[in-house]
C-alpha cells in the first residue's frame, strides 16, 4: 500500500503498555488475596479473575494518548483509519446524512471496554456499545502464522471492523440481535454469518474508494485482502484448530463466501451491493 503520505486520523487512541483493567474498589485486601491464591492454584491470570468478580462493564478509562512519532505500526492504522473516515464520510455525505466516525483503540493484552475485558486473544473486535474498534497489534503477527501477510492484509482487518460500526451507526446491528433474540443457535449463527460477510462487503467497498481517492493499492495488495479474507474464514480456522469442519458453527461464513463478498464491495464500490440479508432472504 502507498500510505507513507497519507493523512493520519485523530481519532486513534494509544492505550499501549497501560496496566488494565483498573481495580475495582469492590474488592477489599482479602478479597485481592484470595484471588491471588485462588489464581495460582488455577494458574490463572490473576487481573482476568479480578474482572470477572469486579464486574468488567463501565467505561473504559479515561486516559487516552495518540501514538507516539516515529511507531510505523501505529501511523499505519492510523492512515488507514483516517482512510476509511474520508471514504465513509463523503458516502454517508452522498446519501444525505452525516457519518459518526469511529475510535480506534490500540492496546496490549487486555483493555477495558462497554462490552467487558477486551483481550488479545480474541482479535481485533468492535464494541457496539463504546463505538470503538479495539485491535492488539500483536494479532498482525497472528495473521500472518494464519497465512496472510502484508500490509493491505491489516486494513482490511481494520475496514472490516469499520464495516461493524457502519452496521451500529444504521440500526442494522440492532435489528440482528432483536431477530437473534428470538432465534435458535442455528438460525441466529445464521444471521451472524451475514452481519460478517455485510462487514467484509464493506471493506471492499472502502478499498475501491480508497484506491480511486488516494491510489491507495499496489500490485498485490487485493490478493493480500482476499488472502487475509480466506484465513479467517470459519472454515480456515476450524481446519487450523485440528476440528472437522462444521458449518452450522460458522458464525463468520467460509473462506469462499468472505473472498466473494469483499470482491462484490470492491468491485462496485457501493453499499447497496452489500445486501447480504436480502440476498438470503431475511
Ligand atoms: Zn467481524
Amino acid at each position: 500500500m502507498r500510505w507513507q503520505n497519507q493523512r493520519r486520523s485523530s481519532n486513534v487512541e494509544d492505550r499501549r503498555g497501560q496496566r488494565a483493567p483498573r481495580m475495582g474498589g469492590r474488592l477489599g485486601l482479602g478479597g485481592l488475596i484470595l484471588i491471588a491464591i485462588i489464581a495460582f492454584v488455577l494458574g490463572e491470570n490473576p487481573l482476568a479473575l479480578i474482572s470477572q468478580v469486579g464486574g468488567s462493564s463501565g467505561p473504559a478509562p479515561a486516559q487516552a494518548s495518540q501514538p507516539a512519532a516515529n511507531d510505523p505500526a501505529a501511523e499505519f492504522v492510523s492512515v488507514v483509519l483516517a482512510s476509511t473516515e474520508d471514504v465513509w464520510n463523503s458516502l454517508f455525505a452522498n446519501a444525505g446524512s452525516r457519518y459518526q466516525e469511529p475510535t480506534l483503540v490500540l492496546y496490549s493484552g487486555m483493555t477495558q471496554t462497554a462490552c467487558g475485558l477486551g483481550q488479545a486473544a480474541t482479535g481485533p473486535f468492535y464494541c457496539p456499545g463504546d463505538l470503538q474498534v479495539y485491535l492488539d497489534l500483536s494479532f498482525l503477527n497472528e495473521l500472518e502464522r494464519m497465512g496472510a501477510s502484508g500490509d493491505f492484509a491489516v486494513a482490511y482487518v481494520i475496514a472490516h471492523e469499520v464495516g461493524h460500526h457502519i452496521q451500529r451507526i444504521t440500526g442494522t446491528e440492532q435489528q440482528v440481535r432483536e431477530m437473534q433474540s428470538r432465534l435458535g443457535q442455528r438460525q441466529s449463527n445464521q444471521l451472524s454469518v451475514l452481519m460478517e460477510l455485510q462487514a467484509d462487503c464493506f471493506a471492499g467497498v472502502w478499498a475501491h474508494h480508497a484506491d480511486q481517492a488516494q491510489n491507495l493499492l499496489e500490485q498485490g495488495d487485493i490478493e493480500e485482502g482476499l488472502r487475509a479474507a480466506a484465513s479467517v474464514g470459519d472454515d480456515h480456522l476450524q481446519k487450523m484448530a485440528g476440528r472437522a469442519v462444521q458449518p452450522e458453527a460458522f458464525t463468520h461464513g467460509t473462506s469462499a463466501q468472505r473472498m466473494e463478498w469483499f470482491r462484490r464491495g470492491l468491485q462496485s464500490g457501493s453499499a447497496n451491493s452489500c445486501d447480504t440479508f436480502g440476498e438470503a432472504g431475511v
